[in-house]
């Protein structure tokens, strides 16, 4: 194995929603954590799902300054707004950058950003905390991107938590960046899961990323 390539991650805090009502105990309903990664060649890096709100965005922008390596590309694993809208103050940040995702999931990002989706579900839950714009979007095929010569794969596994979903796969060293295809000690997000087909597809994407046989396991 002659790759350089390493990884590191930066989970988001939980965050209230507001308007959202309370849970049966009276608490706040609280976001999800999100996970974005950062891999890393010699020199550069790609991100895999920014976070959501510009305060996180600043935060993991900072993180990506204090890593020493100079961004390049962006990959963003499914259309929840949530994997993205950070990328929108990310690229002033970093001119230059190339924002990829496929052609499935590029469609869905634009329906999450339609202005009217985002005056009735974003911004009610997130008011004055959500990056605004228009993000303009690579759309890559199964060969996906490279860093250092080394191949990252988008693995197309269709609905989890949203449809036309993927995980990105680095076979040189095993590394699997999972998206909302794996969620990790949290609730996972059923609904637009509705119904047994759904559960199913979920199911047979899991399949998918075990049949992998990855050494890590990224959960979004
Ligand atoms: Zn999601």
């Amino acid at each position: 194995m002659t790759t350089t390539l390493n990884h590191k991650i930066f989970v988001t805090e939980q965050i209230p929603q507001s308007g959202r009502g309370r849970l049966p105990d009276g608490s706040t309903r609280m976001w999800s954590p999100i996970t974005s990664t950062l891999i890393t060649g010699r020199r550069d890096a790609v991100l895999v799902d920014p976070p959501m709100t510009t305060h996180q965005a600043t935060e993991v922008g900072d993180w990506i300054v204090a890593s020493g390596h100079s961004l390049r590309q962006i990959y963003i694993t499914h259309g929840h707004g949530d994997h993205w809208f950070g990328a929108l103050p990310l690229l002033q940040r970093f001119p230059g950058v190339t924002v990829h995702a496929t052609e499935g999931t590029a469609a869905l990002m634009a329906e999450q950003n339609d202005p009217q989706f985002r005056a009735e579900f974003w911004d009610r839950v997130f008011p004055g905390q959500l990056p605004v714009g228009e993000l303009e979007v690579s759309v890559v095929d199964q060969h996906g991107l490279e860093i250092d010569g080394t191949a990252l794969i988008p693995v197309e596994v269709g609905h989890t938590d949203t449809d036309a979903t993927t995980m990105l796969h680095v076979p040189e060293t095993g590394l699997l960046v999972a998206g909302d295809v794996v969620y990790n000690g949290v609730h996972l997000y059923l609904t637009e899961s509705g119904g047994v087909a759904g559960i199913d597809d979920w199911l047979a994407a899991l399949d998918v990323a075990e049949a992998l046989d990855p050494t890590v396991v990224i959960a979004g």
